[in-house]
């Protein structure tokens, strides 16, 4: 799909490291070997576009494309559009839209909210909608090979993948997670009688006798399972190795679980070296979710007059693994920050050089944006009076490149 336009990316002296990122699982540091990244960033589901959460997911992976790149690396970038689900049918019929409507309007508000943020878009951005045929293909092919069983009532039947075959969920990342109740909370159907297990996820619903897509090509009568959307579309554009699967906190049980072991049905090879989960952003002492009505839209704000790249600062202010509570009073101070950056980029100074060596070692830590931009906030207030033409000029090309602030 047709994604939003390329920011610039000025050259840099040097390069960085390769970023240094503990595996969400395990805590163990990601061995990402030289030479090529595949990621897969787990997309949006086009209905709630785009609130801060995604926001902060999105750029937290923009982050680390960025500091791979700086360190000489080529990034082959995936990410999906979950545009055929149950949540953005339900949407759709609530506001009495058309699905596909809705769904347009959402994809081309993200896209100008990326833009707006400057995300570096991904290498492939590939909807759900565009892989029917082959999502059919495969979910048959699993009901052929005996690894999915269907079960039927008046909606037709539904097929299901005989997880428990490859999976044992005893992952130290799943520890303390009621599995059940987690499953059943996110779209999982753990209750339904005939399950040979509880937690095997659904792989096609809403078939009838042989068709898959029982009134023509109208989701909503039918669709195929969500996991197995993400690990088809892994599979397909990045081959034998996931670098880093990525995505909020919110998917680790099931999504990104039930998504490594269809992947690992495609080709028992794949090679998944880490996963990285993004802290969940809330407002108002919950978590931002369409239920509950407590999004903070990026493009509300915008819309309010906060600046883009203030935005951008706010979330670059987090650390990409922690829970945060999003406050205005955050996004005031962005702003002034963003203000006083402004005037040091004309007037430069000493040491910028040395700025940008610790921009990129706070990088390579973990993504550490919020330690980089208290590097800058330190360099900034001693070289506010300046007028260094050459140290302000480096100073907004690492802004840009690295941090991917356009000031
Ligand atoms: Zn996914």
């Amino acid at each position: 799909m047709r994604s939003w336009p390329m920011p610039q990316l000025p050259e840099l002296p040097g390069t960085g490291s390769r970023p240094r990122v503990a595996d969400s699982r395990s805590g163990q540091l990601i061995a990402l070997p030289g030479g090529q990244a595949n990621l897969y960033v787990c997309g949006i589901t086009p209905y709630d576009a785009t609130h801060l959460g995604h926001a902060f997911t999105y750029v937290t992976f923009d982050v680390l494309v960025r500091a791979l790149r700086d360190a000489g690396m080529d990034v082959n970038y995936v990410q999906n559009i979950t545009d055929i689900d149950d949540p953005l049918f339900d949407r759709a019929e609530a506001i009495g839209v058309p699905w596909r409507e809705l769904a347009d309007a959402q994809i081309d508000l993200f896209r100008l909210d990326m833009d707006a943020l400057k995300v570096v878009p991904p290498t492939s951005w590939v909807a759900v909608s565009d892989m029917l045929d082959e999502l059919e293909e495969n979910a048959r092919r699993l009901i052929a090979d005996g690894r999915a069983y269907g079960l039927t009532d008046d909606s037709g039947r539904t097929d299901y993948y005989r997880a428990t075959s490859d999976a044992d969920y005893s992952g130290e990342h799943l520890a303390g997670i009621n599995l059940i109740d987690v499953f059943r909370e996110n779209g999982g159907d753990p209750d339904r009688p005939g399950k040979k297990n509880p937690l095997d996820p659904m792989i096609w619903k809403g078939v009838e006798g042989d068709d898959f897509r029982a009134e023509g090509d109208k989701p909503g009568a039918w669709r195929p399972g969500w996991h197995l959307e993400c690990a088809l579309i892994g599979h397909d554009y990045l081959g034998t190795t996931i670098s880093i699967q990525g995505g909020g906190a919110d998917l680790v049980f099931p999504h990104q679980e039930m998504t490594s072991i269809h992947h690992r049905d495609f080709n028992p090879q794949v090679e998944a070296l880490g996963q990285m989960n993004t802290g969940l952003v809330a407002f108002e002492g919950e978590k931002m979710s369409k239920s509950l009505g407590n999004l903070v839209l990026v493009s509300k704000l915008i819309e309010r007059g906060f600046e883009p790249m203030a935005v951008r600062l706010l979330l670059l202010n987090h650390r990409w693994n922690d829970d945060w509570e999003y406050t205005d009073e955050q996004l005031n101070l962005a702003e002034r920050r963003v203000t006083r950056w402004r005037r040091v980029r004309h007037t430069g100074g000493a040491g910028a050089h040395e700025l940008l060596t610790t921009v990129r070692q706070r990088l390579a830590d973990s993504l550490d944006t919020p330690g980089a931009l208290a590097a800058i906030d330190e360099w900034a207030e001693v070289n506010e009076h300046n007028d260094d033409r050459d140290g302000a000029a480096l100073f907004n090309d690492m802004c840009k490149t690295l941090l991917g602030l356009y000031l």
